[in-house]
This record gives C-alpha cells, sequence and structure tokens, in this order.
C-alpha cells in the first residue's frame, strides 16, 4: 500500500491558477521509498514544478549544494545517515542553510516530531500526506511568481 493518498488521474488537470504560478521553482525529493518517490515526483511534476530525487542522504548533500533547490522534501527513515542528520547538516551549510526543507514522514509520535524540529525543518509533514494540506505548505516555503 502506498503512504500517499494519491488523486486520482482528473483531479491531476484542476490545477489552480495559483499553483501554475509555481512552475519555476525547484524541488528536491529525498526518500529511499522508490515507489513513494515516484509518486510525489509525478504529482509535483503535473503541478509545475521541477523535480529531482535522491533514494539517500550523502547525494542529497551534493545535489542540495550543486543544484541549490528552492526546497527539499525530506524523509526521516533512509539508508545510511537519517533525514534529520541530512536536515541537520544542511542548516549548518552556509551554502545550504536558506533552502526550506520539510520534513515527511510517517514517525508521527511527539518525541520523533521533536526531534525533528531540532534536526532544523522547516515543516513536519505526516505520512499519509493529504493532498492539498501538502501543497499548500509547500507553496508556503516558495516566494509564488518569482
Ligand atoms: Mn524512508
Amino acid at each position: 500500500m502506498s503512504t500517499f493518498n494519491y488523486p486520482p488521474a482528473a483531479d491531476i488537470t484542476k490545477t489552480p491558477a495559483h499553483q501554475q504560478s509555481a512552475k519555476h521553482n525547484r524541488i528536491l525529493i529525498v526518500e529511499d521509498n522508490q515507489l513513494n518517490s515516484k509518486l510525489l515526483k509525478q504529482l509535483l511534476t503535473a503541478y509545475g514544478y521541477e523535480v529531482w530525487e535522491s533514494p539517500e542522504g550523502l547525494q542529497a548533500l551534493d545535489l542540495a549544494r550543486d543544484e541549490q533547490p528552492d526546497l527539499i522534501l525530506m524523509d526521516i527513515r533512509l539508508p545510511g545517515i537519517s533525514g534529520l542528520e541530512v536536515t541537520r547538516l544542511l542548516k549548518q551549510d552556509d551554502q545550504t542553510r536558506t533552502i526550506p526543507i520539510i520534513a515527511v514522514t510517517a514517525l508521527a509520535s511527539p518525541e520523533y516530531e521533536k526531534k525533528g524540529w531540532e534536526s532544523g525543518c522547516d515543516a513536519y509533514v505526516l505520512k499519509p500526506i493529504i493532498l492539498d494540506n501538502f501543497l499548500r505548505t509547500i507553496e508556503s516555503f516558495l516566494k509564488i511568481g518569482a
């Protein structure tokens, strides 16, 4: 079962005007689950975002530094270094500290959420994703029409 409430195909074409203006924004997805990453990429691409994917943290660090995405969606459970550690490293690096990071995780306990905030993430979103809220959270960190 997917951890995302993936919208029916027909809904993807109903792109509100304020979301169409997001088309120049670039998002890095850090997610080790290939299916989830693919679904997220399809979804965000359909909404006009340019998307990169990374299945693990060290590659994500390099991509963030080299490509300077406008936003990062960060899974927490990753092979190798965790998404929290990746977040902490990105927030300590002058090259990447201003990039908003949204932690996306099924880890729902207050303890994990506290760890998420302590790592320096800018928002903490639980799986399964509620699509409308999720897109609004993303938009809230992006300069629309920039
Ligand atoms: Mn994971």
